[in-house]
């Protein structure tokens, strides 16, 4: 019954700026700290105080406008939106309703039918609310004013998605080329990039959208499919009753699986929406505009290209190596050195990820330079240390950093393709394992790889495995 149906989704995507201060004062937006430390007469509403706008707003705001293809308003204009809520203390939100500072943007997803556009109708700037903290026990809410004034802009997009696998991969189009700005660190369980969802079902044919409902702040993907899929069903089964999906806005429980309505959806008009008086119209030079465009850095599809070509990387490389452009960057400085791509590859998504994660730390934390790392690489691609010695190596300078090459030469850690001195270890371990000798002369391939394990034991692993390899088999032979 559900393929008669066509469902149409919106969605309008709050995202936290990672600016120092606060959209309209100087206190600070840092995430945390004791409750109500980051306030001012500003952000907590007092009588008589004034907005101030930060300038680093509207730059941010510019710059993933034009990532997104939007066209930046040279005159835009603040709004007041009338509601009283606790964790709004001046019982309005400083929005843009009228001339929003970036309009008609559109962005590219790929999705298992092909490429597709999904349009934006505009991005706004506005301010945060604070924080309600509800406790049961003591029966009682507290309200931390720290993010109220933090910075926001709301990308609303056009209802051009059909189903959650467009949605999140719209949403992973914003999370690539917004923290690729470093405007955001769009974390979705961290609420600094905040999900509403227009949903509508429509029968197959028409054109007219049906009746939207509106499902606020979800906070994972998985929440996202879920929440589309119950409520297109949901909605389907209303119309198939010949009845009516009521515009409303809906709370979605994840735990439970479904959601329940709020409150008949609010429009414009609800808000008592007026310019706000406090604030003087914003004219942006064009040369403003131009000198942040020149300042866009290369984003990740671009990137991604990049390093298939310039590396000859594979895709599934240059996708896990663009995954942020910390990482990309890196790459590249350790690449720089070493020019050896496909190696740097190989330890950085490897071992490197596994020591990152084991460690907790974040990869802008590592403890070593991009030089070292490439110095490591030089030395086993020159055959000077083995890889083995180069993965103990490796390991050891999340412990701090050191000089690779001459810790190598204090240490003795060079390879051993001496063949005089590699002979003597080979005799030793082919004595001292019989069992392992004869199995192999009775054709037992593997047997060797015990062979070999112990030879590499003795020599701390620093054996040349394709001195040893050949040696072995031919003394093993005699
Ligand atoms: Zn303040
Ligand atoms: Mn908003």
């Amino acid at each position: 019954m559900t393929s008669k149906y066509v469902t149409d989704i919106g969605l309008e995507v709050h995202v936290e700026l990672a600016t120092r201060t606060k959209i309209f004062c100087a206190c600070s937006t840092r995430f945390g700290g004791r409750m109500n430390a980051h306030t001012c007469p500003v952000c907590t509403g007092q009588p008589g105080a004034l907005p101030v706008l930060n300038k680093k707003v509207v730059e941010y705001a510019i710059a993933v406008g034009l990532a997104t293809n939007c066209t930046i308003s040279p005159i835009s204009k603040f709004d007041r939106k009338n509601y009283y809520y606790p964790d709004n203390p001046q019982n309005y939100q400083i929005s843009q309703l009228y001339l929003p500072i970036c309009r008609e943007g559109a962005v590219t997803i790929q999705t298992p039918k092909g490429k597709k556009q999904i349009r934006i109708g505009e991005i706004h700037m506005e301010e945060d609310a604070g924080k309600l903290l509800h406790d049961a026990n003591a029966n009682t809410s507290l309200i931390d004013y720290n993010r109220a004034g933090v910075p926001l802009i709301e990308i609303v997009s056009m209802p051009d998605m059909q189903d959650a696998t467009e949605v999140i991969a719209f949403l992973e189009v914003l999370y690539d080329t917004i923290s690729y700005l470093g405007v955001s660190d769009c974390k979705l369980n961290e609420g600094s990039m905040r999900v509403d969802i227009n949903l509508s079902v429509r029968r197959e044919g028409t054109e007219t959208k049906g009746t939207r409902t509106e499902m606020k702040n979800l906070n994972s993907f998985r929440a996202i499919s879920r929440a589309i899929e119950a409520e297109r069903e949901r909605q389907i089964a209303i119309l198939e009753r010949g009845e009516q999906v009521l515009l409303e806005t809906r709370r979605w429980d994840d735990a439970k699986g479904a959601s329940h309505g709020m409150r008949s959806k609010e429009e414009a008009s609800d808000y008592r929406y007026f310019p706000e008086p406090d604030l003087v119209p914003l004219v942006i030079a064009e040369e403003w505009i131009a000198e942040i465009k020149s300042a866009q850095p290369e984003f990740r599809q671009e990137k991604r290209n990049r390093f298939m070509t310039e590396y000859e990387l594979s895709g599934y490389d240059a996708t896990l190596l663009t995954e942020s452009r910390a990482l990309s960057d890196f790459f590249e400085q350790v690449t720089a050195y070493c020019h050896n791509p496909k190696r740097v590859s190989n330890y950085l998504m490897g071992e490197g990820m596994r020591l990152i994660r084991e460690r907790g730390i974040e990869l802008k934390q590592l403890p070593f330079t991009a030089e070292h790392m490439g110095e490591l690489l030089v030395l086993v691609d020159e055959g000077t240390i083995t890889q083995n010695v180069a993965k103990e190596l490796f390991e050891k300078l999340f412990d701090g950093d050191f000089e690779p090459r001459s810790y190598v030469m204090e240490q003795g850690l060079s390879c051993v393709s001496d063949t005089l001195e590699l002979e003597k270890v080979i005799a030793g371990v082919i004595a001292e394992n019989p069992q392992a000798v004869e199995d192999y002369r009775n054709g037992k391939q593997k047997a060797i790889g015990a062979l070999m394990g112990k030879i590499m034991q003795q020599t701390k692993g620093k054996a040349a495995p394709d001195v040893v390899l050949p040696l072995l088999k031919s003394l093993l032979v005699l």
